[in-house]
């Protein structure tokens, strides 16, 4: 899996930073999407695809299996 964002799209609801803290972060000043590990780690895969599906801004952009 690997996974891309479009902080510009980004809404800063920090939903996928709750959900996967190894992923993503979040701007310190703004509250934009960071992106942590384009290829997350095994364990937050599930986590990871639970927040492409529920980010508000469908700013999260999933490729592989
Ligand atoms: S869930 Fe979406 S809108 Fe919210 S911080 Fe993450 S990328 Fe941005």
């Amino acid at each position: 899996m690997r996974v891309s964002v479009d902080a510009g799209s980004c809404v800063a609801s920090g939903q996928c930073v709750l959900l996967a803290p190894g992923t993503f972060d979040q701007n310190e000043d703004d509250g934009t999407v960071v992106l942590l590990a384009e290829e997350p780690p095994a364990a937050e895969a599930d986590a990871v695809r639970q927040a492409e599906l529920t980010c508000p801004a469908a700013a999260i952009r999933l490729a592989g299996a």
